[in-house]
């Protein structure tokens, strides 16, 4: 629609009137009026639908102008009674402001949150703030807002301390209470006081209007002209694509403006899509209904009068400016609080603000954000009337709920239709999942009720809502209202939930946040109304508890299989939404004994009530064991109905803690109703639920499908575990310690179905024979184990302060160690296996220093704790939070870590905290008899090996409650040393023998007889150290029996005979285990043995591999010592013969490179890369036309080659490649999914190691070395080399076609060539077909890669991107060995040294794959470049030439002419012309671009280098007469010689790591380490002079006029006055970006950044690419540009300009580094940013405080500078085959 736009002109008419119109005199107008109300109408009436609305478009810039002088320039001059424009400066300097900061957030923009001194976690403050407070000093957190919600700073009520920043600091003279209107005149209170409400009315009776076509009395226009909009609105229902779709049908519209109106529609929620008359709207209007109508409801659409919409666009910009003017001062504010909250003429709850809350889900997004924010700005600002404000609202929640969950227009359609344009990484998926699931939604950032938070959580706010509203029951109530589905005992019922009713069950969920916000803070004073309205509330609580109680209850299927899954997450979204509001109740409970008190009645009622005939219809039957009898019901889980939701139950079970906690119960005995408590009927239910989980452990659920095996994963989980499981827990403890410790487990046995195996008097024989059923008996032991296991638990939990005598620290405390016992772990693994309170706090900060060390992390990795090793003896192998994983993987740990110390292997329990005495009695369990016949059966079983119908484990927990019995009693007797009568006696009863008919032994002497069986060797230790614990017993109790030392001393004989006996055991042990491990060892290496001779070929290879590598080293090392090593020119050191001999990878066989041989080649990697780039500027070149002979020293795109060096026969790689390539296509047409690599652009992966190829080089040997040639002098060289070069223009125009100005030129030209210099002869190829083949191979991918174009062997610039890519791969390492400060030779691993000798030896071979004229024509040209010709034309200007480039390319092509000459001519001593006469041209090129304007540089030591200093102030000068002016003055020899030396050091050292691999000359030893004289050895090794300047002043008359030349280049002079680009030397090695220290910054950054497509509006995925800084908008339709052909993302885009397709990233929001390669491959990289955990924080979930980690990013930089990004991204999409099928072009 841009074309319409631009057509629009503002009528005439309207100019006129607008030049005419003089706001003062309408001001003075009104001021004069008396019935304002109707004037000012009358005025909007006339002005409004002349400004807004005339065109299709709905708001552009032009038309706000026109606003601004029309309509509120008038009722600003009103408001002041003056010029504005310093009456509201006025207004502002009079203004005290409340000391609120306020500020508003931003979408993505940082927040922060002290986690000290925050009163919850919705107390936020900026970033400004928070930089100028003491938080920043605190433990905090970091978080991205998700838009709306305001800064807290300066409010006291959110900050238990430093409340203020720097900024908002009150002054102490401010007197806070008194009346800002106090600062106004009446008569301005009376105008604003008009002006408000005039102007308030009008927009709310604007934004509610719902006519379409008609407008509110007083706004009728004058002249009515009747035109149209068709106005589309958003909805949940219809996805992006539909949209789009029905749009480009509908109104006849590109998809390009079809995407821009669906994202406008999201965006603001409304967008009109057609113009014109009504017929012609209705019409587009009917093709969208009909459209959208098939599958689901239509899209909602308008028609709706053009003046309609006008005035409703004026009614936000009035709002806006309400908020823009009520900023000037306080007073006003607080005015215009008044007028919204004012009661209409209709009476209660008809204000303004009332109005326009209760129609908020009728209205469009963009109107809501609009008037949300002005109360934002306004009513919440103010401090008296947020308080009415929250009167108001808390009187019309019910109401806005319900509007609320019937609404359509919500985040949720942004989120599903967000959904196409986001895309999910598969890999973490379940995370994201799993923490959508708990997170508190954000849904709600669209609808008023969203304001809450504002509210709700302020204390003093919400405890006067609770008293005086109702609150927390009106919440409760409201919530319970909308969940309706119940089963006939009025229980919620999830089962078959259908999408629509789980969508409204999310919205619900938003309520619990609320009653949140409502319990956050707890009081401190209780007065008694709070009491009876949080009691109330709890009451509303219980009944909705009571609704969940037994809700979604299970039956065992037994045969078949269940058929449908039944629905299960439902109910326990709703346990972990309401966790922390049921952890919340008991906090708010534990406050207050007369709440307790109350509480606990109530809940007990509940819980009666819930179970009020639960023996209906069961039949009681009596137990009866070991001479104990107890009467209980016939029950069995695996046959009647179980549920897993207890909420009512668990409740009552934490209150009873409390009860003992707080005291209470001891000190109100008579106020609690403990006598009617029925102690089995408690533990009724959670013991059937604990079985359930036993019995599915066991195996015996199968056939109940996972949704079961997911309730009981959850029932344990760290989520919801604190109010379920270890509340059942608690409900069989406090159950228990009201019973008979017999009659309990009597009815354990009995509910866990083994009462029958234990309970006949000849247990201990008959339960091993009598069952056969294998199963069967496999379900029983799992059974017993489980039943033990919870008896352990029962007696042994005392963790919870309450029930042991514990403080709350040591909780968490015992939590961590028994992680870490696991193994050592990141901070973030802590959290998440901890459980987290309302506050998403765990509370281990506290605590953790006490029990762990931290252990800093490298580069890679992260940090961890590690347990100390004090805490080592606090480990209890049945810690009840571990999973049966956990438990053997703990156990294995820790006995390795005894084995480690040489102690032995025995885990006995930890000693205990004694319980509180409340739950004083369950120890008891412990020695009673039921327990001890338990006991005494399993170790019978034990005795008999064969038998296998006991268990190991089985046998282990046992041991494992004889130890904990035995500790009770040894603690019980050490602390009651005054009270000799310990009635804790366990080594009495396990003396004894059992009961007198079966006559069976007691469990000590069974323990004795155990000790001595061969089967039970894992157990020996603890055995032994039950004894001796029991040994030890004996000797406290006759100590204080019997008062007399001498037994006591002979007792401690004995206990060191123990000792003794002990140490010896011990040692014999060790000795064993040296034996075996020594066993062990030879046993190893003979198998190793095998192996090698097994798989010789494998090491014979790597051992060659070994050889290779060294033999290529050894031509380093000088073959003689006292020559000087040359490695160009005549006097270049030959190396010596040497048959190359390799083996190929794929075959095996050896092979000798020749010329003449079978080709081996090297897989390597070829792309275009920009990583020395010093021009991002400079756009892509044209493929098809550019010409690349000459590269530009902005380096900006090159070609760079690399390789893993293994080395193949090509007919083997053919052969392999072929293979792959089928492979590929097979598969393709059976999965249609990428592989890493694509295929069918040459890719592949090298068979050895896996490393991305896309095309292989030739190993190519030496050049043959000539033996004594013609050594011409430089003058005598030229003049030859000009007589070829004619006789070669000749030659070349009579291959051409003759045109009309070539004859013309033929006449005059005649010259006879050199002698030996035969132009029409051609070179025979010394090649084998095969070597040829790959030659043009190699050549043809350089091309194809280099250039984008599609392969081409023909093409005359194949050799020399062959050139190029030789030229830039030395380069580019020659800057790493700078940045790695590392020596020029010998550093650089194998692969990298053959790649270089491959590509120089390929480079000076290429020309026989082309056509001879082709490459000799580029000699010319590239000669021409220095030595003028005048046939060339357009010689390239020596400032726009890499002179390494030209070096390399014009030393490689000259072998195309050469081969013409017969004559004897040196190829070495052409070698050396053209060497040096690019080095004096690159001297040249330094002195013009680099010499001047460093006089930062300090001069050294003068007069060492006095003869350089004056050489090179002659050549400056000579440059000076040739360019006069252009050049600036120079005082200093000193600083041009510097400036040279450094600028042209990068070409000398690549040099020479050219002419080195080309020729192969051994490198100086001076060369291979930092040695000094770096410089000299340089030169030496090059064959130049140390003092460079010789090389012009000896040939200075051959020199000179070719200098002349240069300079007089038109392009120079340009270049110098600043056109085009001016590279100076060096040229700097380029680096990533710099990133801030603190991560906050990039966010604060990234939030502020605007999508640059669509006007203003929030990028949702800002990226920052790491090489250049640009900011993008990735991931979304806005910013996809096309990319030739197919539509991509942002960031695609964006790497083919800055990257030459490869880009590094930085997903702000993420925190997350992505690495892009072409259209198809990326993958993401950990950040460099860390947390003072050493931890990255990927997808920024935690929120913990990041930092730069400077070597992590210098990881990722060398990543880039290697060019390894793009194998990278093959590596890490081989290991996660997820990442291939990720759309990376999209991002
Ligand atoms: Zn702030
Ligand atoms: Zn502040
Ligand atoms: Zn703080
Ligand atoms: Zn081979
Ligand atoms: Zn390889
Ligand atoms: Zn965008
Ligand atoms: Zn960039």
């Amino acid at each position: 629609m841009a074309t319409a736009e631009s057509e629009r002109e503002v009528p005439s008419a309207l100019c006129t009137e607008f030049l005419n119109f003089s706001a003062k005199d309408t001001a003075s107008k009104w001021l004069q009026t008396t019935d304002l109300y109707k004037d000012v109408y009358q005025h909007l009436a006339r002005y409004v639908p002349k400004i807004y609305c005339l065109g299709p478009n709905l708001n552009p810039q032009s038309e706000d102008l026109l606003a601004q002088l029309l309509l509120q320039a008038p009722l600003e001059w009103y408001l002041c009674g003056e010029d504005p424009t310093t009456g509201l400066v006025k207004l502002e300097k009079n203004n005290q402001p409340a000391q609120l900061c306020g500020h508003v957030f931003r979408v993505g923009e940082p927040t922060y949150s002290c986690r000290e001194c925050a009163a919850d976690p919705t107390c936020v403050l900026c970033m400004q703030c928070f930089l100028g407070s003491v938080h920043k000093e605190h433990r905090y957190r970091m978080t991205t807002s998700g838009g709306g919600g305001f800064c807290d700073c300066g409010d006291t009520e959110a900050w238990k301390k430093g409340p203020y920043c720097q900024k908002h600091e009150p002054n102490i003279s401010d007197s806070c209470q008194e009346d800002p209107l106090a600062h106004l005149s009446t008569d301005m209170v009376a105008r604003c006081y008009s002006v408000f409400s005039i102007l308030l009315r009008y927009a709310v009776d604007m934004l509610t209007w719902e006519n379409e076509d008609e407008l509110p009395p007083g706004l009728e226009p004058p002249d009515r002209n009747d035109m149209f909009y068709c106005m589309l609105f958003n909805d949940e229902v219809h996805t992006y694509e539909q949209v789009i779709y029905t749009l480009q049908k509908a109104v006849n519209c590109t998809q390009k403006e079809a995407v821009s109106f669906a994202t406008t529609v999201d965006r603001d929620g409304r967008k009109s899509v057609r113009f014109g008359d009504f017929a012609f709207c209705l019409q587009a209007k009917s093709v969208i209904v009909r459209n959208t109508s098939r599958q689901s409801k239509p899209l909602r659409v308008q028609v709706m009068h053009s003046s309609v919409v006008a005035h409703q666009c004026f009614a936000l910009k009035a709002l806006q400016w309400l908020g823009h003017v009520i900023g000037y001062s306080d007073a006003l504010r607080r005015i215009l609080c008044q007028v919204g909250l004012e009661n209409g003429p209709e009476g209660e709850n008809t204000s303004l603000v009332d109005t326009l809350m209760l129609s908020d889900s009728k209205m469009w997004k963009g109107a809501r954000n609009v008037y949300h924010q002005l109360l934002m700005s306004s009513l919440l600002m103010d401090l008296k009337y947020k308080k009415l404000f929250a009167i108001q609202f808390a009187k019309n929640y019910r109401r806005l709920q319900t509007d609320f969950m019937e609404d359509d227009h919500e985040r949720v359609v942004s989120v599903t239709s967000l959904s196409v344009q986001l895309f999910t990484v598969p890999t973490v998926n379940y995370e994201r999942l799993q923490s959508d699931y708990v997170k508190d939604d954000h849904d709600r950032e669209f609808s008023v009720t969203d304001l809450s938070v504002q509210m709700f959580t302020v204390p003093s706010l919400a405890r006067m809502l609770i008293i005086e509203e109702n609150l927390m029951t009106t919440i409760i109530k409201t919530f319970v209202d909308h969940l309706r589905h119940r089963d006939v005992q009025g229980r919620f019922q999830f089962e078959r939930y259908t999408a629509q009713q789980a969508f409204k069950f999310r919205r619900v969920q938003s309520l619990i946040g609320d009653l949140k916000y409502v319990l956050i803070s707890r009081p401190t004073e209780w007065t008694d109304q709070l009491r009876e309205k949080f009691l109330e509330g709890l009451d509303t609580f219980l009944e909705l508890l009571k609704c969940m109680q037994g809700m979604d209850p299970v039956v065992r299927q037994v045969g078949q299989h269940i058929e449908m899954e039944p629905e299960w997450e439902a109910a326990f979204t709703l346990q972990m939404k309401l966790t922390h509001i049921i952890s919340m109740m008991q906090e708010w409970c534990a406050t207050d004994e007369r709440v307790i008190i109350e509480a606990y009645k109530k809940c007990l009622t509940a819980l009666t009530h819930c179970h009020s005939g639960f023996t209906d219809g069961e039949q009681p039957i009596t137990l009866s064991m070991c001479g104990h009898s107890v009467d209980t019901i016939r029950y069995c889980v695996s046959q009647d109905k179980v549920s897993i939701h207890l909420p009512v139950s668990r409740l009552l079970a934490g209150l009873h803690v409390l009860l003992s906690k707080m005291e209470v119960a001891y000190r109100f005995p008579e106020q609690l109703p403990l006598s009617e408590l029925s102690p089995p009927m408690l533990i009724e239910h959670p013991l059937r639920c604990l079985v359930l989980c036993a019995q599915v452990h066991a195996g015996m659920w199968r056939r109940n499908g996972f949704s079961l095996v997911n309730q009981i994963y959850y029932y344990h989980n760290v989520k919801c575990r604190v109010e379920m499981f270890d509340k059942d827990l608690i409900m069989l403890q406090a159950g228990a310690s009201m019973m008979d410790p017999n009659h309990f487990l009597m009815i354990v046995l009995s509910r866990f179905e083994l009462y029958h195996i234990f309970s006949s008097a000849d247990c201990r024989k008959s339960y091993n024979r009598e069952n056969t059923n294998k199963d069967v008996v496999q379900q029983n032991n799992t059974l017993i184990e489980e039943m033990l296991h919870l008896i352990m638990m029962v007696v042994g939990e005392r963790f919870e302060a309450g029930i042991g005598q514990v403080e709350d620290c040591e909780q968490i405390q015992r939590e961590i160690i028994h992680q870490l016992c696991i193994r050592p772990m990141a901070h973030s693994e802590l959290v998440k296996a901890l459980p987290e309170n309302e506050n998403k706090e765990t509370g281990m900060e506290r605590v953790i220093d006490r029990v762990a060390l931290f252990k800093k992390p490298g580069v890679t990795g992260r940090g961890l704790y590690e347990l100390r090793p004090e805490c080592a003896n606090q480990f209890n192998l049945y810690f009840h939070h571990y999973s049966r994983a956990d438990q053997s993987k703990a156990e294995e740990a820790q006995r390795k870590l005894r084995r480690h110390k040489g102690h032995d292997t025995a885990l006995p329990p930890p000693v205990l905290p004694p319980f509180c005495p409340l739950f004083a009695s369950l120890v008891n369990i412990l020695q009673c008899d039921v327990l001890l016949g338990m006991l005494g059966a399993v170790l019978q079983w034990a005795l008999e090996p064969s038998g296998g119908h006991w268990s190991e484990s089985m046998l282990q927990r046992v041991l494992h409650l004889i130890g904990m019995a035995l500790l009770e009693e040894k603690q019980q007797l050490e602390n009651d040393s005054e009270d000799h009568d310990v009635s804790f006696n366990f080594t009495l009863k396990m003396s004894r023998p059992g009961e007198a008919p079966s006559n069976t032994a007691s469990v000590l002497a069974l323990l004795e007889n155990l000790q001595s069986a061969p089967h039970l060797e894992v157990h020996k230790d603890m055995i032994r150290w039950i004894l001796k614990t029991v040994a030890s017993i004996k000797t406290i109790r006759e100590q204080t029996a019997s008062t007399s030392t001498v037994t006591a001393s002979g007792s401690h004989r004995q206990e060191e005979m123990v000792c003794d006996k002990d140490k010896a055991e011990r040692k014999r042990k060790a000795e064993m285990a040296r034996l075996r491990r020594e066993k062990i060892m030879a046993q190893m290496s003979e198998m190793q043995r095998h192996f090698i001779n097994e798989n010789k070929e494998l090491f014979q290879q790597s051992l060659e591999e070994l050889d290779a590598t060294t033999s290529s080293s050894l031509e380093h090392s000088p073959t003689s010592s006292d020559t000087a090593l040359v490695c160009v020119g005549p006097r270049r050191t030959r190396p010596g013969e040497k048959r190359q001999v390799v083996t190929c990878i794929l075959c095996q066989e050896e092979q000798e490179i020749r010329v003449d041989g079978k080709a081996m080649v090297l897989a390597a990697f070829v792309q275009r890369s920009t990583v020395m780039s010093k021009n991002r500027k400079r756009p892509p070149h044209d493929p098809d036309r550019y010409d690349p002979l000459f590269m530009h020293p902005d380096l900006s795109f090159g070609t760079h080659t690399s390789s893993c060096g293994h080395i193949m026969h090509s007919h083997c790689w053919q052969r392999y490649f072929e293979a792959v390539q089928a492979k590929e296509q097979r598969r393709q047409q059976r999965l249609r999914v990428h592989t890493s690599y694509d295929v069918g652009n040459g890719e592949f992966l090298c068979p050895l190691c896996e490393c991305l190829s896309n095309t292989v080089i030739p190993l190519l040997p030496r050049a043959k070395v000539y033996s004594s040639c013609e050594q011409p002098g430089l003058g005598q060289w030229l003049n030859t080399c000009g007589q070829q070069i004619k006789a070669m223009h000749a030659a070349h125009r009579k291959l051409q076609p003759i045109s009309a100005d070539a004859v013309d030129q033929t006449v005059d030209e005649e010259c006879p060539a050199p002698e030996g210099f035969r132009v029409d002869y051609t070179p025979l190829s010394p090649y084998s077909s095969t070597v040829k083949e790959m030659l043009t191979t190699f050549g043809t991918a350089t091309y194809k890669v280099g250039l984008k174009v599609n392969p081409n062997e023909q093409d005359p610039r194949v050799p020399i991107m062959c050139w190029g890519s030789c030229a830039y791969t030395i380069q580019s390492i020659e800057r790493l060995l700078v940045d790695e400060d590392k020596p020029l030779f010998g550093s650089l691993p194998c692969r990298q040294d053959d790649c270089l000798s491959s590509l120089a030896r390929f480079g000076s071979a290429c020309w026989t794959a082309a056509s001879q004229s082709v490459v000799q024509g580029h000699f010319i040209r590239l000669l021409a470049a220095l030595v003028p010709d005048p046939h060339v034309e357009s010689s390239r200007c020596i400032l726009d030439i890499d002179m390494f480039h030209l070096l390399v390319s014009v030393v490689l092509s000259y072998g195309s002419v050469h081969a013409l000459d017969s004559s004897g001519l040196s190829v070495d001593a052409v070698q050396l012309h053209l060497f040096h006469l690019v080095t004096v041209a690159h001297m040249v090129q330094i002195l013009l671009t680099s010499g001047p304007g460093e006089t930062t540089m300090e001069q050294d030591s003068g007069g060492a280098e006095c003869e350089e200093e004056e050489a090179i102030c002659r050549l400056y000068n000579t440059l000076k007469t040739h360019l006069g002016s252009s050049l600036p003055e120079v005082s200093s020899g000193w600083h041009l010689w510097q400036c040279v030396k450094t600028g042209i050091l990068p070409y000398l050292r690549g040099a020479a790591l050219f002419f080195h691999h080309l020729h192969g000359a051994p490198t100086p030893p001076q060369l291979q380490g930092p040695c000094p004289g770096q410089w000299e050895a340089l030169c030496g090794y090059l064959g130049l002079p140390s003092n460079l300047l010789q090389l012009y002043h000896s040939q200075q008359d051959l020199l000179e006029p070719l200098l002349q030349g240069w300079c007089s280049h038109s392009g120079v002079r340009q270049t110098l006055q600043g056109v085009g680009v001016l590279v100076s030397f060096p040229r700097e090695s380029n680096s990533l970006i710099d990133l801030p220290d603190d991560y906050s910054a990039l966010i604060n950054q990234a939030s502020s950044f605007t999508c640059p497509k669509s006007g203003g509006d929030k990028s949702r995925a800002p990226t920052l690419c790491l090489v250049c800084g640009a900011m993008l908008c990735s991931q979304s339709y806005c910013c996809q540009t096309e990319l030739e052909g197919e539509d991509v993302g942002a960031c695609t885009a964006h790497t083919f300009v800055c990257g030459a397709g490869v880009g590094i990233f930085l997903r702000v929001r993420e925190s997350q580094v992505l690495f892009l390669a072409g259209k198809t491959k990326g993958c993401f990289y950990a950040p460099p940013y860390l947390d003072d955990y050493g931890e990255t924080d990927q997808g920024l979930r935690r929120g913990n405080p990041l930092h730069l980690c400077r070597e992590r990013y210098r990881k990722i930089q060398k990543l880039w500078r290697q060019h390894s990004i793009t194998e990278e991204i093959g590596h890490a999409q081989e290991a996660n085959q997820t990442l291939v099928g990720i759309d990376w072009q999209h991002l």
